[in-house]
């Protein structure tokens, strides 16, 4: 916090649609009176030493002021380009992807009643990059689960939990084909559970939460679910997609050194430029990033403005069968703030 009473955050605005949806969102920070002060920086990346690297200047602020929001990046397709995305992960030690998946009231998808959040692992498993050519038609990529990390991301899961007022954490594994791997996860999940006596623990199956949730979601609310890399990746995208896809979910990396919020979505370049862009994924994830600073108030506050002017449905943008502009959905929820 500065002397200005103000808490500088950095703001990684992004590619694509990335600046308008970070517009949108500065716009109704400023509505809302949120003491922040945004650093706007760019990890455009340039070129060090032969290799392509993300700007000092960037990985400094985040350092700095060890909360980011950040927009989509283009990924660019072929070989050389690191991902700016992993590159941020392993710079600031980000190991647990928190994806929160409520149903938005007002927004029709097939279910209304889904409540979950996911914990996902975010630096080992399967996603360790460590693969080689055994013989010549035979591969072996290695998942590597340590306790180290098992038991980090574990704790956040159940400290998010308790925070958040959830009843339950429930480990998401394959502990009965993986014995030794997810076995350890499980291992460590239940030791740190024995740390929150107020928080019930469980241990489900992947496939037989793929089965459930999807016929079912109301069982999984309330709860908070944890589990390895490659687990999380996949069950996460599968229930954005049952609360109306990606310009809805949000989700925030939380890691030793910092912590980055961003929307799930992607750069959308057919959409950039456009003024098409729903904000919603990035204001929603800038909200838990709010929660995470313990500025729960303002949270609250814009959280129901954006909300209500979902569910009334007059001013929502094209992914959402409205036919309003960024600006327009904008203007239409900082109205709500200034009558709320
Ligand atoms: P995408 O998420 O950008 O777009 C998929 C579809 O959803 C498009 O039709 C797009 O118009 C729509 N969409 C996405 N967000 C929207 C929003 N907020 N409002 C309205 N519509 C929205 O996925 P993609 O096309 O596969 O990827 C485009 C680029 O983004 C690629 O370079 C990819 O690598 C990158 N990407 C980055 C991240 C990230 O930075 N975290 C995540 C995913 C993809």
């Amino acid at each position: 916090k500065g002397s200005n009473g103000k808490y500088t955050v950095t703001l990684i605005p992004g590619d694509g649609i990335g600046p308008e949806i970070s517009q949108a969102v500065k716009e109704i920070y400023s509505a809302a009176s949120v003491p922040i002060e945004w650093e706007e920086v760019s990890v455009a990346p340039i070129l060090k030493g032969g290799k392509t690297v993300i700007p000092d200047v960037a990985i400094n602020s985040v350092k700095k002021n060890t909360v980011a929001l950040k927009g989509p990046l283009a990924t660019p397709i072929g070989k050389g380009h690191v991902s700016l995305n992993l590159t941020l992960r392993r710079t600031f030690n980000l190991f647990a992807n928190v994806r929160p998946c409520v149903s938005i009231q007002g927004f029709k998808t097939p279910y209304d009643d889904v409540n979950t959040v996911l914990i996902r692992e975010n630096t080992e498993g399967e996603y360790s990059g460590i693969e080689h050519e055994v013989v010549d038609g035979v591969v072996q990529s290695i998942k590597l689960i340590t306790w180290d990390a098992s038991e980090r991301v574990a704790r956040y899961a159940f400290q998010y939990a308790k925070s958040s007022g959830r009843a339950r954490v429930t480990a998401v594994h394959k502990a009965n084909i993986m014995k030794m791997s997810d076995g350890m996860f499980l291992s460590a999940c239940r030791q740190v559970a024995k740390e929150f006596p107020d928080v019930s623990y469980d241990e489900d199956l992947l496939d037989r939460v793929c089965l459930q949730i999807v016929q079912n979601p109301k069982p999984y609310a309330d709860r908070v679910m944890v589990m390895p890399n490659l687990y999380g990746d996949i069950l996460s995208d599968m229930c954005a997609g049952l609360i109306g896809g990606l310009g809805l979910t949000p989700s925030g990396n939380i890691g030793r050194d910092a912590s980055i919020f961003e929307a799930v979505h992607g750069s959308a370049p057919d959409i950039a430029g456009k003024g098409l862009a729903n904000p919603t994924a990035l204001l929603l994830s800038s909200l838990m990033m709010l929660r995470h600073m313990k500025l729960d108030n303002y949270a609250t506050k814009i959280e129901k403005a954006a909300l209500s002017t979902i569910a009334e449905g007059k001013t929502i943008t094209g992914d959402l069968g409205g036919k309003a502009s960024t600006q327009e959905y904008t203007a239409a929820i900082i109205e709500r703030l200034a009558k709320a």
